[in-house]
């Protein structure tokens, strides 16, 4: 009878489990710039990549340096096993050039093209334009289907302080070197910079208390499909 329990309660905690809920699913990860996803999300995406789940890691824009940092990107992308999407390709772009509608409709084509069962973009405490013009921009695209919806920590690149309470929580424990390294891809933002990369660790560290883990990340849920 323990047995059975005890086994009750491992498939209980697998059905429930993030990675599972996306096995086999596309999680499509949205940011305005290279080094958005790995900062605000990459253990999380090498999580679900690691778990079986397809994703892709969308990028809005390059504002300058193109060459460089879509390399930087591609690199990214590599360590964390996930797929690159430039959303706004071919050469440097500003994501506030570019109307309202424009924005909405590139990010409506990606939903459409990839039909994902959750989405995962900026949070609505970020303070940078650009992260609020993506989460802005995502927002209506719910209508196009019932995929989840959740945002991700602001993507600050000194540390500042910011109103984003976590209403759930990625244990990372697994990936947080995946997403040090991904993150140390962006050499031309961080040491290039003279920026320090540890902060994200020790945040990740800080998170993982909440839930009694390691490393974790918080996501704000806007939208989630029960079943
Ligand atoms: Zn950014």
């Amino acid at each position: 009878m323990l047995r059975e329990d005890s086994l009750a309660a491992e498939v209980r905690t697998a059905r429930e489990s993030l990675p599972a809920r996306y096995a086999g699913r596309t999680v499509l990860a949205i940011g305005a710039h290279p080094d958005d996803l790995e900062i605000g999300i990459g253990g999380t995406l090498a999580k679900l990549q690691k778990n079986g789940a397809n994703v892709v890691m969308c990028v809005a824009s390059i504002p300058k340096d193109y060459e460089v940092r879509l390399e930087e990107a591609t690199e990214g992308a590599r360590i964390l096993g996930c797929e690159l999407k430039i959303l706004m390709e071919g050469g440097p772009r500003r994501i506030e050039d570019i109307k309202t509608c424009e924005l909405v409709g590139l990010v409506d084509g990606v939903i459409r093209e990839y039909q994902p069962a959750a989405v995962l973009t900026h949070s609505k405490s970020d303070f940078h334009n650009d992260h609020l013009l993506i989460y802005n921009a995502c927002l209506p695209a719910q209508r196009l289907g019932f995929f989840d919806l959740l945002s991700y920590h602001p993507t600050n690149c000194r540390p500042v302080p910011i109103a984003f309470h976590p209403t759930a929580y990625v244990d990372v424990t697994d990936t947080i070197d995946a997403k040090m390294h991904a993150i140390s891809a962006h050499a031309s933002q961080f040491g290039g910079r003279g920026l320090d990369t540890e902060m994200y660790r020790e945040f990740a560290h800080v998170q993982g208390r909440m839930i009694g883990v390691p490393y974790a990340e918080g996501l704000d849920v806007i939208r989630m499909v029960l079943a």
